[in-house]
């Protein structure tokens, strides 16, 4: 073998992405305007360009996959959870003797061993554990997450990291692209977000399935419905009387048996009709059916997306893509339109409408805030400044003392709270990492305003 042969292995590093080659140096009649076909584009994929992928479960594996086989080369990944012995039929990075340990270090470990070219760098964290700065390294952010709630979140966090131009536009350089995939069952959605150009999570709320967590404050005190019952004996119940001295476990009859006779007791109390052994089952284990190859369609093109973000050498999908392989495969995309009264993109201000101040009770408010479509909050906490200028906590339930000092304006109407029309709310709750401004109409003034 003479001196000046190529390295065998580099030619076995170069045939590896002769797919990408003929995507990303070949010009083509569809690519976007501030394309150049080059061999710096791979290059930069796997060098440069800095993905987060959140969330290592079913999607989460399928897209850390996909994303290293595609020549990224440098991913990072947050997971908060441990492996569980259901993952292993689709989650198919773990193995059984991973059980217990984290699945952003396990995904991490066993993409690095079998891609050499690519860099995955995990977080056992919550995505609430990181602030703007760390966010801002990225250039894409993929989400593969199963709460409604975490997306809210980091779809506020991107919102909040927009900066502006003197004249009000957006500065562009400050768009971090979110790609999002969803699955339940055999249905799924992938979509892209500009945060500030297009439709954000928060302005199509309304299209997310019936939310399976139940705001605290109804399960606490006004339930309705037999799950709350359920979920109050499931949440508060369980850990005040301690039945067997452990965590509640879904798979243990004797559990399940307790909890169905006290939902039933609290239904009674209540007059709510409809708790049953079998509901009882199904609200404490949070039965979600998950399907693998729902999940690799779906992260597929996810994956796709962030390919062509990242390059662009192709247009990117606008803007939200359905699919169902229920009976056959179904799938349709259409453009998701901003919402103009969008909680967390619009900037227009938030009213919550009151009929009658003297009679409408501060946990009417919240109510409204937790019930209301647009809003959708879990446990929200209110402050505000009243008219002499002093900073009032109307309700807070995160802090133990705090709550207890502030349970009693529940019941208070929002006249003997001396709110006034017009007045201004500070909320903060687990859906937005920023606190959101809502302001008091009263109905009646208004009408005498007329
Ligand atoms: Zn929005």
């Amino acid at each position: 073998m003479s001196v000046h042969s190529p390295n065998p292995a580099l030619i076995l590093q170069n045939k590896r992405w002769n797919g990408l080659r003929n995507v990303l140096e070949r010009e083509g009649p569809f690519c976007k305007d501030d394309f150049s076909a080059s061999s710096d584009n791979l290059e930069f994929l796997q060098t440069n360009c800095k993905l987060l992928v959140i969330g290592a479960g079913g999607l989460g594996c399928e897209l850390l996959k996909d994303l290293a086989l595609m020549g990224f080369g440098n991913l990072h990944v947050i997971d908060m959870d441990t492996i569980e012995l259901s993952n292993l039929n689709r989650q198919f990075l773990f193995r059984r003797t991973d059980i217990g340990s984290s699945k952003a270090e396990c995904a991490a470990r066993f993409i690095n061993g079998r891609v050499p070219t690519c860099r995955v760098t995990p977080h056992f964290k919550k995505i609430q554990d990181f602030d703007e700065t760390f966010y801002q390294q990225f250039n894409l952010i993929v989400c593969g997450l199963d709460s409604i709630v975490a997306r809210r979140w980091i779809n506020g966090m991107l919102l909040s990291m927009l900066r502006y131009e003197d004249d009000g536009s957006i500065d562009t350089t400050s768009i971090i692209p979110m790609i999002d995939g969803g699955t339940e069952g055999f249905k799924g959605n992938a979509r892209v977000i500009l945060p500030g150009y297009t439709a954000c999570i928060e302005c199509t709320l309304d299209l997310f399935p019936p939310q399976v967590n139940y705001p605290l404050c109804t399960i606490a005190n006004t339930p309705r419905l037999p799950e709350h019952c359920i979920e109050y004996v499931k949440i508060i119940q369980w850990d005040k009387e301690s039945p067997f001295g452990v965590p509640l476990d879904g798979d243990d009859p004797q559990h399940i048996g307790w909890v169905y006779e006290r939902a039933l007791e609290r239904a009674n109390e209540f007059n709510i009709t409809g708790v049953t052994y079998r509901l009882v089952q199904g609200v404490v284990k949070h039965i979600i059916p998950a399907v693998a190859s729902t999940n690799a369609v779906i992260a597929a093109a996810c994956a796709l997306e962030v390919f062509k973000l990242a390059t662009s050498c192709y247009d990117y999908m606008s803007n939200y893509l359905n699919f169902n392989d229920l009976d056959g495969i179904y799938t349709y995309t259409y453009e998701a339109e901003k919402s103009e009264g969008c909680l967390a993109c619009s900037n227009v201000p938030q009213t919550v409408t009151v009929d009658d101040p003297n009679t409408t009770t501060l946990e009417d408010v919240i109510k409204q805030l937790c019930d209301s479509p647009r809003f959708q909050l879990k446990n929200p906490s209110l402050t505000t400044v009243m008219k002499d200028g002093k900073q009032k906590t109307l309700y807070m339930s995160t802090v133990k003392s705090i709550e207890v000092a502030t349970r009693k304006n529940l019941t208070q109407s929002l006249g003997e709270l001396g709110l006034q029309d017009g007045q201004q709310l500070t909320v903060t709750d687990v859906t937005s990492p920023s606190a959101m401004i809502v302001q008091l109409k009263f109905q009646g003034n208004e009408i005498e305003m007329v």
